[in-house]
């Protein structure tokens, strides 16, 4: 998994890069257009650092957590912290799987684990993992679905996530489901009423757009199937 990781945020991070524009056009519209800017100084940062080695590329755990502390400190605005969170709680999910005794570098080549390996399948710790996440955005936030933000994206995401883990499809496909819900979440946030986050302030006039980081979302989800594809 450790592999997947990294190739998912550098090909995230040149996602953002592209769809910079569009992002910060959509924050323009309901809030203060910052997003595509925040969330691309956060990103280019993770890959400079994964480039010079000041940056781990494993165990898993290690990275998303690493990830999530440079995702704070360099984002900013709302969505850091939620990000930065969300990448910090899911590793910590992922500690919290390692057999009992062992410290969080006993996940190293955890892709090559033996048959004697007590850990769930890579597909069922990306199910804990993704659930972590987005629990740690909604409780951080205090937002649920339906308040136009990026938990209308990734909340069906990890819902038909789950749902394809739970039928068997391997973690490329389960992956690919989850984006197309995210994206099916994030356009589905253009006639709802904001009431949380910056846009909430615009009241009825944050009706009729896109919300920037349910974009987002879809994008990030969409980065890691593609690079989930190539592996
Ligand atoms: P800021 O609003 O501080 O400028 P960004 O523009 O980077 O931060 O991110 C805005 C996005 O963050 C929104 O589009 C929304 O999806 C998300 N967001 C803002 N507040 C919340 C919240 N309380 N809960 C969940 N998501 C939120
Ligand atoms: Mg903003």
């Amino acid at each position: 998994m450790e592999e997947l990781l990294v190739r998912w945020l550098r090909l995230a991070a040149a996602r953002v890069a592209d769809q910079r524009e569009l992002l910060t056009d959509l924050d323009a519209a309901i809030g203060d257009g910052d997003h595509g800017i925040n969330l691309d100084r956060g990103f280019r940062e993770l890959v400079r650092r994964l480039g010079t080695g000041a940056f781990p590329a494993d165990p898993p755990p290690l990275v998303l957590e690493s990830a999530g502390r440079v995702l704070i400190s360099t984002v900013g605005g709302a969505s850091g912290a939620l990000y930065g969170r969300a990448f910090q709680r899911a590793g910590a999910s992922l500690v919290q799987l390692t057999p009992a005794g062992h410290g969080p570098e006993a996940v190293a080549g955890s892709t090559s684990a033996g048959d004697d390996d007590p850990r769930p399948a890579r597909e069922a710790q990306a199910v804990i993992a993704f659930g972590a996440a987005v629990e740690a955005i909604a409780a951080l936030g205090r937002a649920t679905t339906g308040e136009k933000t990026m938990l209308d994206a990734l909340v069906p995401a990890r819902v038909a996530f789950a749902a394809a883990v739970e039928a068997g499809a391997p973690l490329p496909e389960a992956v690919a489901r989850a984006a197309a819900a995210a994206e099916a979440g994030a356009a589905a946030t253009v006639p709802l009423l904001a009431t949380k986050g910056r846009a909430s302030y615009l009241g009825e006039r944050s009706i009729g757009h896109l919300d920037p980081g349910a974009v987002s979302s879809a994008l990030l989800l969409r980065a890691l199937a593609d690079a989930a594809a190539e592996g």
